[in-house]
């Protein structure tokens, strides 16, 4: 069996940015990627998602992000986008392979997956930061007989016509899904703290910038760590804002069978709830490995300390600054290349 450099599993805009800088080094590198097409998770968000970063903050190394007067981009151009990104570079792609164990042999990596083992000398795991749901463990959660649905299988509001519909979460997603669903159907939105809204004034190019700025600067810009939690007030959320629902209760209720009762005694009905209540990355490739602690694994910027010849890319800031940003990627994804190239003396 062939044994390549490296091999990248995952293809969405983490694996081919490093798939992009490894060319460089004339290294003989495959991505396994589980989707049938190129765009990573960009496809399965949600029907109407549009990028919170303007076009000029959503290239990925080498070639712009294409110009239109529309500053945020919808999915479908996102998807296209990386499409045509692979094709521009030959990236190296094998879909769909959903690769379910990383085990490291006599100083090679050995990946099974579905479509028979593969072998490297060196891993990079660009599997995505947003694949299990976080899901919070309300009091009687299975008792309750309505729709229960997480952001990450949310699609289009047409589901909850005539349902009415809770929604949990305090970010971005949630005051995005509150803002869609509540055109269709009556809608309450609970949150744990008092939902934090940017001004009209500053969007996401505001936040694309000063970040920009604060990681050029090599400063840690503590206000813009507090507006990076807040809500940005696109088009549809300030539709909302308008139509008046844009008002969060306090998430203190438990279930009942058709509903819940708030922490005040009340009970309300509901046909559906929605969780917008955030996700973590998956590493339970790497259970073999011995290298994961509380779902993280220690890094020496995106290379396990433990394990040399296993790197991690877009997870989260925790392998690298911005890393899970379209912008962002690109940094780490030139570090890790060369670290590789490094390792494997090339
Ligand atoms: P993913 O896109 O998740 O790609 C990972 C790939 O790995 C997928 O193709 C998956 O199928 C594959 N995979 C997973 N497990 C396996 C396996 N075991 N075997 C083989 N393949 C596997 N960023 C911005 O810069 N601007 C934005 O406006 C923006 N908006 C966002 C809006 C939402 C709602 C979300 C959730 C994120 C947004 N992001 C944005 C962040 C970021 O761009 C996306 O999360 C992006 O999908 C991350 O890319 P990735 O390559 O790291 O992971």
């Amino acid at each position: 069996m062939k044994t390549y450099d490296v091999i990248i599993i995952g293809g969405g805009q983490a694996g081919i940015s490093v798939a992009y800088f490894l060319r460089r080094y004339k290294l003989d590198y495959l991505i396994l990627d589980s989707q049938e097409t190129p765009g990573g998770r960009w496809n399965q968000v949600w029907d109407s998602l549009h990028l919170f970063s303007p076009r000029e903050y959503s290239s990925l190394s080498g070639w712009q992000f294409p110009k239109n007067k529309e500053v945020y981009a919808p999915k479908d151009e996102v998807i296209d986008y990386y499409t045509k990104y692979e094709s521009r570079y030959e990236l190296n792609v094998e879909r769909p392979v959903e690769v379910d164990k990383v085990k490291f042999e006599d100083g090679i990596y050995k990946i099974s997956s579905n479509k028979g083992d593969f072998m490297a000398k060196a891993v990079v795991v660009a599997t995505g930061a947003n694949n299990i749901p976080e899901i919070p463990n309300i009091k009687n959660k299975d008792q309750y007989k309505g729709i229960q649905m997480h952001s990450l299988d949310y699609r289009t509001p047409n589901d909850f016509v005539g349902k009415k519909t809770l929604i949990l979460g305090g970010g971005n997603s949630g005051a995005q899904i509150l803002a869609e669903v509540s055109e269709h159907t009556e809608t309450v939105w609970a949150t744990l703290q008092e939902p934090q809204f940017l001004p009209d004034d500053q969007d996401g190019r505001y936040l694309f910038t000063r970040s920009n700025e604060a990681y050029l600067n090599g400063k840690t810009d503590v206000s813009l760590k507090d507006d990076l939690g807040k809500i940005v007030m696109v088009a549809p959320v300030k539709e909302a804002r308008e139509r008046d629902v844009l008002h969060a209760r306090k998430s203190d209720f438990e279930f009942t069978e058709d509903g819940v009762i708030w922490g005040n005694g009340e009970e309300e009905k509901f046909d559906a709830v929605i969780y917008s209540t955030g996700f973590k990355p998956d590493l339970s490739l790497l259970s073999s490995l011995d290298v994961i602690e509380d779902n993280k694994i220690a890094t020496n910027e995106t290379e396990s300390i433990k394990q040399k010849g296993l790197y991690l890319v877009g997870l989260g800031n925790w392998t690298g600054y911005a890393s899970a940003t379209i912008y962002g990627v690109g940094k780490t994804a030139r570090d890790t290349a060369q670290k590789i190239a490094n390792y494997l003396d090339k």
